[in-house]
């Protein structure tokens, strides 16, 4: 990997890279943009040009080299999910008391400190700020810089105030990112001590692009949906579970078929059945919540006269006879409706049942 393999966003990048080469990185970093946007990976692209031990240049600008001992070790951090998943699993097998004290953090590299959202809650919590001020006290051990990477902007409130205490007088050798979908989650105290960097979309034809390369078992056809499905960004489009997508969708198009035609509930029932509690059933209705809006999405642009806007376009007749009884205010309530089941989710509330009730209350 190197600069050039970051897709889109060239802008960006250079000026990042730019005022690397000046010595004038900002400390404090927030990276914008939507999730697979390329967020995460440009951060650990600029930390390890920050630590790498045998820096070069390309395009006149700083690069790594991306295989001495500072550049490896912060790849390792690349697969998040997978380093994540293991933390969580080391913490698992602890004692219950050393259990609830222990806070997950992602470190393959003890000078760069990876900071997730912190299950079950998935924020980020006060004692995982607090093990960032604790290690920003020392200089860094193996490298030039201490780097912190928050790879989200879900802090619990007494995190983000700590989290200000450090943004106010940070150490000289720490460098902060932090990643937002959307900074507006963050304290405006803390935007105001951050230089904001934000990821726009890509263009359609450069992600259907991109994928003839990286997805070459698709069809044209699939590149495109994934394309448009993935809202300009890239990660998004590679890494899409196209399949998966669609059953999530013949799910999400029952369900609003049975909310339209209102009497029979057995098709409502027999989809929602399979949306259990436990083990993957987050994932799974996750999935779903992404596709119905996403189908929502295409039916108000249907009824507002945007066909263009259409994501799902391999279903969009289907789509149309879906759209054309229904008004504006209909789609409004239900999107709402299904924002209150995200939030039951947070809670725990049982699946099924609140997917059904979502379905039943969009009677018309
Ligand atoms: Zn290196």
């Amino acid at each position: 990997m190197a600069f050039a393999d970051f897709h889109g966003n060239h802008e960006i990048v250079r000026s990042l890279r730019e005022m690397l080469a000046r010595d004038r990185f900002p400390h404090a970093v927030i990276l914008a943009g939507p999730q697979g946007a390329g967020k995460y990976t440009l951060a650990l692209m600029l930390a390890q040009t920050m630590e790498c031990l045998q820096p070069r240049e390309s395009d006149g600008l700083p690069e790594y080299c991306g295989v001495c001992s500072n550049c490896e070790r912060i790849a390792q951090a690349a697969d998040l999910d997978a380093r994540f998943a293991e933390a969580v699993e080391a913490r698992e097998n602890l004692r219950d008391t050393d259990k609830r004290e222990t806070r997950i953090l992602v470190q393959t590299h003890p000078d760069v400190m990876i900071v997730p959202p912190d299950p079950p809650q998935m924020m980020i919590k006060v004692d995982q700020v607090r093990q960032v001020i604790q290690s920003s006290h020392f200089k860094p051990a193996d490298a030039r810089k201490r780097i912190f990477i928050f790879t989200d902007a879900a802090f619990m409130k007494e995190a983000a105030n700590a989290l200000l205490k450090v943004l106010e007088e940070p150490p000289d050798f720490a460098n902060i990112f932090l990643l937002a979908k959307n900074p507006g989650e963050l304290l405006p105290t803390i935007r105001s001590r951050c230089v904001t960097f934000t990821l726009g979309q890509l263009p359609t034809v450069e992600i259907e692009q991109y994928l003839e390369r990286h997805r070459p078992e698709w069809n044209p056809r699939q590149r495109q949906l994934a394309a448009r499905l993935s809202g300009g960004a890239i990660g998004r489009a590679r890494g899409l579970d196209l399949e998966q997508y669609i059953n999530a969708r013949k799910d999400a198009l029952a369900m609003l078929n049975a909310a339209l035609q209102p009497g029979d509930h057995s098709i409502l029932f027999r989809a929602t059945e399979t949306y259990k509690a436990g083990g993957d059933g987050k994932e799974k209705t996750d999935q779903l919540l992404g596709a119905l809006y996403s189908v929502l999405k295409d039916m108000m642009a249907l009824i507002s006269g945007a066909p263009e806007l259409v994501r799902n376009i391999d279903i969009t007749s289907e789509l149309k006879s879906l759209a054309s009884p229904v008004s504006f205010a209909w789609i409004a309530q239900a999107a709402q409706q299904l924002g209150q089941v995200q939030s039951g989710m947070r809670r725990n509330v049982l699946r099924s049942l609140s997917l059904d009730a979502f379905a039943l209350s969009m009677e018309t």
